[in-house]
Order: C-alpha cells, then structure tokens, then sequence
C-alpha cells in the first residue's frame, strides 16, 4: 500500500517532529566515531529548513533501558548534526515534560531542535500511549526517517502516529522502501543475493523467504559451515548451529525443488585460531576441515565461482562478510567480494553493520547503488515482513 512522502504535504510554518535513527558509535570519550547515520538524514533536514518548517527531532542511542545513563545522551550528535547541516541544532536534555514543550514552542521555522534519548524513558519501547501522546504535543506533522528502527513497535515509530494528524515517510525512508522494494517485490532475473555473516539462525527466516525469489544464493561466512555439515562435510571446529542443521537442509531441498541455486564455498582458509599472522590452510574442494581447524573465509575458487556469479546479475543484495574480515588474514574473500560487487553492472543493495564496515575497508562504498541503514530491518523487510514503522505511515 502506498505510504504518504514527505514531500507530498505541506510544511511551512508547521510544528514537525522526524524520528531519526541517530544509534552512532562512541568512543570512550563520547566522540562519534562514525557519522554515517547522521550524514544520511541530512537531506530530509536541509527540506523541512528550506520549505520553512519547525523541526523537532529525536533519536535512540544505545541501550539505556529506560534510565538516564549520561554515556548514552544525544548532546554530541546535536553538535555534529549542526556542523553537517550548516547552521545550529539546539538540544534539549529532556524527551517529553515541561523544557521540551518551551523549547518546541520557542521553535522558529528553518530551526531545528534534537530531544534527549527516547530510550531514557520506559514508555519508548513499551509502545507506551501516554508516552507517545506527550511527544506529539503540538505537532503537525510526523516523519519518520528512522529505517533502522522500522521493525519496532516503539512509542516513537509506532504509537505516536494516532496521536498527531498526518504521517508521512522521509526522504531517507524513501529511499530506503524504493531500493528494498525493488528486491522484495518486483526482483529481476538474475537477482542475486549473498549472504554470510556470524549466525545462521538470523538468517534463516529471510533465506526461507529467498528461496522462492531470488534465482542464486551465494553462502559464506560462518553461516556456510552449518550448511556444509547439513550436508555431511567435516567442518573441524567451526562455528556452527547445531539446532539449525535441519532447518538448513530444508532450505536446500526447497531451493533445489523450485530450481533457485544456493552455492556453498568449495574451498576455504582455516586455521587453528583468528589471529592475525597465525598459519593458516588452505582447504581445496572436497577435503574436510582437520578437528582443531576452523573456517574463517571463503577459498580462492570460492572467489572465482563467486565473482562469476555476481558479474552475472541483474540485481545484488548482500549482508554478511564472507569471513572474519576484521582480521586481515581472513579478510581476502571478503574484500575480493566486494570489489567485485562494486564493479557490477547490476544494481546492488547492501545491509548490516558489518557488511557495511568491511565495504568501508574495500574503500568502494561510493560504488553501491544503496547503502541501507537498517540491518535488522532490511532482512525483515525483505523477508516479506510488514515493518511496524512503515504500517503506521498515513496511507497516499
Ligand atoms: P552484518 O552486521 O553485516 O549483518 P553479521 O553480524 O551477521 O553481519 O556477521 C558479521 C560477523 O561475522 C563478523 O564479526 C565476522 O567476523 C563474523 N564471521 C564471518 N565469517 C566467519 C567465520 N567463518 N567464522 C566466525 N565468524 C565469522
Ligand atoms: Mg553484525
């Protein structure tokens, strides 16, 4: 069903309130060490100051739990916020109560204001009414641009929509249904997906979904051992979910039954622990892995059948490295891959945290087509869930 965009209502002179996702990483020192999030919400931001608008925002940041913990304060995103977009962001230390409504009603059209950490406050991911409704006191319009947070039933996503008059999704929202839906709904021939990454049981509901859409799965990471053993193969030590060697096989007889190809590494780089400059082996095709050795990437002829297949397709979607990448002794597979996925000609899609920082390592982020900033919720999303986040939207 069709969503309202913020650009389809008015917002000049309008109290505004934008859901961000603004989870960044700090360091010990409270210093943002990576402002992807916040870079990727500007747009929505430099719209509502040029149409006139009064924007409120708030964000989540970390986990917490519903107390005031001063390590988790949004203070140094407003700052960073500010420089990005080139003109002040005022902050206010509390969410909802008596400073928040003053510091909303002295709001100016072109200003813009970030509220404290939703999460100070339990009523947030209770989807608490009361909550909600203090949030939306005064405002016009809501707009979400918190894909990151979609798949939750939150006060700030979910609730606060019957509370305010109209919702509508923001530009990075947008974006983020119109490349995701591309692949969840209408996906091409040749629609690839990769996958690997640490845990199988993630993963699992959004590759029982996959193997009735998308023609080829490539497997890696840790993912492929529970997969090889489902098929018999020595894995040595490995990491592997036991309680999703059934589950794994299953997948591999549907996809085999509905003719959709899912490829597991034939080769792989294994060594006894992940160490940097540790001796590692290299596993060839059809040898299992020694008893004290694990699997930490993909081989080089995994690399090679892998790189065919992505030269190949239409449309890419991958999350999960294809080994430990953070280790550079494990981190060739993963590298290769993604060299090879930026120099594809199909559109392609990635999503998750650590997909996305090893693609930051390979230095070709600026080659993907769509950098999602939702993990979690771009596997819901394509695994055919409706998102909590994008059901609320007023409908077009
Ligand atoms: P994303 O954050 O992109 O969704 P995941 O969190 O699922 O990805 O997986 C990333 C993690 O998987 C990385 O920390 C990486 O070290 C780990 N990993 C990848 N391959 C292996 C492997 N063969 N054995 C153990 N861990 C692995
Ligand atoms: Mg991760």
């Amino acid at each position: 069903m069709a969503k309202k965009f913020l650009k389809d209502v008015a917002v000049r002179d309008r109290l505004v309130f934008v859901r961000n996702d603004f989870n960044v990483p700090l360091d010990a020192a409270g210093r943002i060490t990576d402002d992807t999030r916040i870079q990727a919400a500007i747009p929505t931001f430099r719209y509502l100051i040029e149409n006139g608008a009064r924007v409120v925002c708030a964000s989540h940041l970390g986990r917490p739990k519903g107390e005031v913990i001063p390590d988790c304060s949004l203070a140094p995103v407003a700052k960073r916020q500010g420089e990005l977009l080139g003109q002040p962001v005022s902050f206010c230390p509390e969410v909802v109560g008596a400073k928040a409504e003053k510091a909303k009603a002295k709001l100016k059209a072109g200003k813009v204001l970030l509220l404290e950490n939703l999460r100070f406050h339990p009523g947030e991911t209770k989807n608490d009414a009361a909550f909600a409704a203090e949030l939306a006191r005064g405002i016009d319009l809501y707009v979400d641009d918190a894909f990151g947070a979609c798949h939750r039933a939150h006060a700030s996503i979910d609730q606060i929509t019957r509370f305010v008059p109209q919702s509508v999704a923001g530009l990075l929202l947008k974006k983020e249904i119109d490349f995701l839906s591309m692949a969840a709904d209408n996906p091409p021939d040749n629609y690839l997906v990769i996958l690997g990454g640490a845990k199988v049981s993630d993963k699992l509901p959004l590759l029982t979904h996959l193997v009735t859409k998308a023609d080829t799965i490539l497997i890696g990471g840790a993912m492929a051992y529970t997969f090889l053993l489902a098929r018999g193969m020595d894995v040595g030590s490995s990491r592997v979910e036991k309680d999703c060697l059934e589950l794994c096989r299953e997948i591999l007889q549907k996809a085999e039954g509905g003719g959709v190809r899912i490829l597991l590494p034939e080769d792989h780089i294994a060594a006894t622990r992940i160490e940097p400059n540790i001796t590692v082996r290299i596993i060839r095709p059809g040898e299992g892995i020694p008893g004290e050795m694990m699997g930490l990437d993909i081989g080089p002829e995994t690399v090679e059948q892998y790189q065919a297949e992505i030269g190949r397709a239409e449309l890419i979607f991958w999350n999960g490295p294809m080994g430990v990448f953070e280790v550079d002794t494990f981190a060739g597979g993963t590298m290769e891959i993604a060299a090879a996925v930026a120099a594809a000609k199909a559109t392609t899609i990635i999503g998750g945290g650590d997909s996305i920082a090893a693609i930051n390592k390979a230095g070709v982020a600026r080659c993907i087509s769509h950098i999602s900033t939702g993990g979690g919720a771009a596997l819901e999303f394509l695994a055919g869930d409706k998102l909590p986040g994008i059901e609320a939207l007023t409908e077009a």
